[in-house]
């Protein structure tokens, strides 16, 4: 998996609605290989009132994605990019492979 929570991907392909948007990842969903991101593939839920939503309606949630239609775009060179893997001080990190440089993630993760 190239994505990590927090990245900036452009969508590849897709809905017509979002091809060539951008959006940052919210969650990566490894087992499946996919992801969700703010803003592309939203999905309008019609709900009933219930305890939680008192007034029901419409819910709109992003729906996941598959990775492979999600490119990262460098924050370096404001690219979409493919990413390499490189040994920096003995961790495997990801970088860029336009300009090389190191694409840091967000957040921590395990
Ligand atoms: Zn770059």
């Amino acid at each position: 998996m190239h994505l990590k929570k927090g990245d900036t991907v452009m969508v590849l392909s897709g809905r017509e609605q979002d091809r060539g948007k951008t959006g940052e990842v919210e969650r990566v969903l490894i087992k499946e290989g996919k992801a969700i991101v703010t803003g592309i593939n939203v999905k309008v839920r019609h709900t009933k009132p219930s305890m939680a939503n008192p007034q029901g309606g419409r819910i709109e949630r992003p729906a996941p994605l598959a990775a492979s239609k999600l490119m990262v775009i460098c924050p370096a060179c404001q690219k979409p990019t493919r990413i390499k893997h490189v040994m920096v001080e003995g961790r495997s990190v990801r970088a860029c492979k336009k300009c090389s440089e190191q694409i840091l993630t967000k957040y921590k993760t395990e």
